[in-house]
Parts: structure tokens; sequence; C-alpha cells
């Protein structure tokens, strides 16, 4: 019932932004003034100070830097639970590297994500309609980088859906999710930090049989850390590093173009522009789910991207 009024309210893509904490790490600059600020007395406005003039960006939700990872995903729950009936679902985290999009979607072992508290929530979920209902989970997770899908879980590199039992669902779920991270970790040694300059996606299948009935749903849940939107190509990338820049550019505009418009309900969804909204198509027309997490720092070394971030936001918001 929540999310049927949250959809009715707010339509079928949300837009929300997470500001990052200023960490000791990033205070490596002499002058590190803070030039975003969220409001306290409106939680989907954000102020960002450059140059001395003030803008307010309006978005659906902006989580303040001190939000925790709990707090986010109260935010994404109801959405997790409409898979289980049947719906489509993508969360995205858009932004440059370094704003925290890994650590909104993984998280740490202290701090899980949205892709563990996730696949928690499906399961407590689906232990609660055992009684009506029997599921099936499939999970997969890939990447794409300059414009490739490689495997995450497999060594061949074929794409591999790994079912999970429900009953050793602790254990699978958290090797599913190390053998993703690991081997995302093992091509970026390989490739200088090249988990920034690709996609990262974690696919999960949940396929329901009534059981007095045998109707059947399928949902899906798509949770896909973003390339690092930061615009390369400026600082004067030349070889590789240009060719990865453009493909991210191309893909990360081809995403801004298909929720645009979904959201106008337009006919016509550019999904075959780029590799991402190819494969994600049947997650992103109509009757799915989208929820873009806009990830900023709040350090006025980072202004310049902050703003483009939050105009992609504005744009499909
Ligand atoms: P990105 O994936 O966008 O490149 P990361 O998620 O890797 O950025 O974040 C960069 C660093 O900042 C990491 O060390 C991460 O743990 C830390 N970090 C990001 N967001 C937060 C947060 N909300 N609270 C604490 N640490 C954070
Ligand atoms: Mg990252």
């Amino acid at each position: 019932k929540y999310h049927e009024q949250l959809v009715e309210l707010k339509g079928n893509i949300r837009v929300l932004c997470r500001v990052k904490p200023v960490l000791k790490e990033d205070q490596h600059e002499e002058d590190q003034s803070v030039v975003v600020s969220t409001d306290p007395n409106n939680e989907s406005s954000l102020n960002v100070l450059n140059k001395g003039k003030g803008r307010i960006f309006e978005l659906d939700k902006v989580f303040h830097p001190q939000a925790t990872q709990e707090e986010v995903f109260q935010e994404i729950e109801p959405l997790v639970t409409s898979c289980i009936d049947g719906y489509q679902v993508c969360i995205f985290a858009y932004g440059q590297t370094g704003s925290g999009k890994t650590y909104t979607m993984e998280g740490s072992v202290e701090n899980p994500g949205i892709n563990q508290r996730a696949l928690k929530h499906l399961f407590s979920e689906i232990e609660e309609r055992k009684d009506m209902w029997s599921y099936t989970v499939t999970v997969s997770s890939v990447e794409i980088y300059n414009e490739v899908l490689r495997d995450l879980l497999s060594k061949d590199g074929d794409k591999l859906d790994i079912k999970i039992n429900p009953d050793g669902q602790d254990s699978c779920t958290c090797r599913i999710l190390a053998t993703a991270r690991r081997n995302r970790i093992t091509f970026g040694t390989q490739m200088n930090q090249h988990s920034s300059r690709s996609h990262a996606l974690l696919c999960i299948t949940v396929q329901g049989t009534d059981l007095a009935t045998g109707s059947k749903t399928t949902g899906k849940l798509n949770l896909v850390d973003l390339a690092g939107s930061e615009r390369v190509w400026k600082s004067g990338a030349e070889g590789e590093r240009l060719k990865e820049a453009q493909n991210i550019n191309r893909s990360l505009l081809a995403l801004g173009d298909v929720i645009q418009a979904l959201r106008a309900r337009q006919t016509h969804i550019p999904f075959r522009n780029s590799r991402l909204t190819y494969l994600l198509q049947d997650s992103l027309g109509k009757g799915s789910k989208t929820v873009m997490v806009v990830q900023v720092s709040a350090l006025e070394s980072n202004v310049g991207e902050t703003l483009c971030s939050l105009k992609f936001a504005q744009r499909v918001c």
C-alpha cells in the first residue's frame, strides 16, 4: 500500500541526493570550505554556494552528511518489497569518483549498504509469505567497462545466475557479494582504478508462485553502482583514458535520456544507445520503478562536479 501511495504522489522515478560527510582524508588541500548544505526545515532542498552565489536545488529527498545507511535504506525498502510483488525496480548511484556511490550500494562490513540490506529484506519478506507463496531468488552480477560486459561471479566470463536457497541465504548472499567485490577489485588493480570507470550491477530476480492458484509473478531488482561522472576529457585525457571517458559520458547521457523519456511518457524510449540501458530495458520500461541516488561532495574543490551532478538530477527529476 505504502509504495502505491508513493507512486501516486511522486511518480515511478524518484531522485534522491546524498551528501558525503567531510572525512579526514578528504582535507588534503589548504582551503577546503564546505559549500553544500541541507535545509533542516525542508528535506527536499539542497543549497550550493558557488563563487559567492547560492543556488537551491529541489529533489525528491536529500540526505544530510550524517544520514545513516539505515536511513537511506528505509527510503528504498518499499521498492524492494514491490519487486516481490512482481515489479521491476532499478536503483542507481550516480556521482563523481569519491562521492560515496560504492559506500551507498556496497557499504562496509560494519555499515552494509543497499545491496546487502535489500537481499536481507527480500528473504525476510519471503519468509513471512511462505504459507501462501513460494519464491525462487536468482542473483547475477556484471560489470560494464568500455561498453563490454564482464561477469563478476564466474571465472570464465560467462554470465552466471546463482540460485539462492532461503535456508542458507545468509552465508550464500555474503559469498556472492564478496566474490563480486573481489572480482571488481582484481580487475581494478590490473587497469588503473578501473572500478571507478565501470558500471557494476547486481541483478536479483524474484519468481513467485501462488501456492493456492499456481499463478506466477516475476520481479526484478537491479542495483547499479555507476561509473564516476567526472569530466576527465576536459583535463586533456588521451588514448585509453579518453576512450573510457567518452564511453562513460555516452552511457550516463543515454541513461539520463531514457529516464527523461520515461518521465515524459514518450512513446519511443532510446534504450539502444548504450549497453547499460539496453541491458536494463526490461526493468526501466512501463510500470517499473526507478530510484536515482545522486551522490555529492560538500567541499569547495568539488563544486564544479557537484553542480554537474545536480544538473543531471534536475534533468531526470
Ligand atoms: P565512489 O564509489 O563514489 O568513488 P566511495 O564510496 O568509494 O566513492 O567513497 C569514497 C570514500 O569515502 C570511501 O573511503 C568511503 O568509505 C567513504 N565514504 C563515502 N560515503 C561515506 C559516508 N556516508 N560515511 C562515511 N564514509 C563514507
Ligand atoms: Mg566506487
